[in-house]
């Protein structure tokens, strides 16, 4: 595996999709139509000048259906109807750009629903960082209590714990210096190239990471902080009836807020959430 990014003090990144699911747009975004809408889940390829392979996110796999074709975590599929082939999955579209599955060093993953971690087990290498306190709250989860935590536990490798690199952000370790106007902001890697930032309120230990790409282009993956652009933008919430299956709505207010803020102050950031069809159509085409 010889791709290095051409400058030093940047990465490369690359959005891809992992497969879809549908939902009524309405219960996305106040204001939206009362119709089956396709939601991408893109997770990201980032290649670091000095620590190679990088994935935020994985999007789904088939194994999706196998841990949720029995009672009661078919529920979970049954509210959201999943569209995953194999030729769609991480694993092939890596493949297919001649980057291996052993070539994944590691993979941050922003939150521990579904969409964004079904294909952790095809990466054997790869070590696994996110902020502790999200795992912590579902790691003995079982039956409808993982259910309504959108968390299947099949979906992690059985060294998982082995390969993680937890961060806790209630610690100082990889802290920096906050950007504003999020609270706090963590650099692993220790180059400022990708930083991580808690965006609470969709899932406990929310993380988004503020990434700086090529041609001093910075990127801003907020995951499921917000499901459209439009709604950090203009700072519009989701249908209350979204709250249900949120950590802490409250939270989740204010980290829109902030990201809208932000936005503002930073207008020449991308910021990415995890299945905006813009973004889809911008960067991966219909
Ligand atoms: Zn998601």
């Amino acid at each position: 595996m010889t791709i290095k990014s051409s400058v030093d003090s940047c990465v490369k990144l690359k959005l891809l999709e992992g497969g879809y699911c549908t939902h009524k747009e309405k219960m996305v975004i106040r204001g939206g139509i009362n119709e089956d809408v396709k939601f991408h889940s893109m997770f990201a390829l980032i290649i670091h000048p000095t620590e190679g392979v990088i994935l935020y996110d994985t999007g789904y796999t088939k194994r999706f259906y196998q841990e949720t074709n029995k009672f009661p975590y078919n529920l979970y599929a049954k509210i959201t109807p999943v569209y995953v082939k194999d030729e769609d999955t991480a694993i092939s579209k890596l493949r297919s750009m001649n980057i291996q599955a052993e070539d994944v060093k590691y993979i941050i993953i922003s939150h521990f629903h579904a969409d964004h971690i079904s294909a952790l087990k095809d990466f054997p290498k790869a070590k696994f960082i996110y902020f502790k306190n999200g795992y912590d709250k579902v790691k003995n989860l079982k039956g409808f209590f993982a259910v309504k935590e959108g968390f299947l536990s099949g979906l992690l490798p059985d060294d998982f714990i082995e390969r993680s690199i937890m961060i806790d952000s209630e610690k100082d370790q990889y802290k920096i210096k906050n950007i504003e106007p999020f609270e706090q902001a963590f650099d692993y890697f220790g180059d400022g190239l990708i930083k991580f930032i808690p965006l609470p309120g969709h899932y406990r230990g929310h993380l988004g990471a503020l990434v700086q790409g090529e041609n001093n282009q910075k990127y801003f993956l907020i995951a499921d902080s917000c499901w459209l652009s439009k709604s950090f933008k203009e700072n519009i919430l989701p249908h209350p009836f979204a709250n249900i299956i949120m950590d802490n709505s409250n939270k989740y207010e204010q980290t829109l807020n902030k990201i809208n803020t932000f936005y503002k102050n930073n207008p020449d950031t991308e910021i990415i959430p995890s299945h905006c069809n813009e973004i889809y159509n911008k960067y991966i085409g219909k």
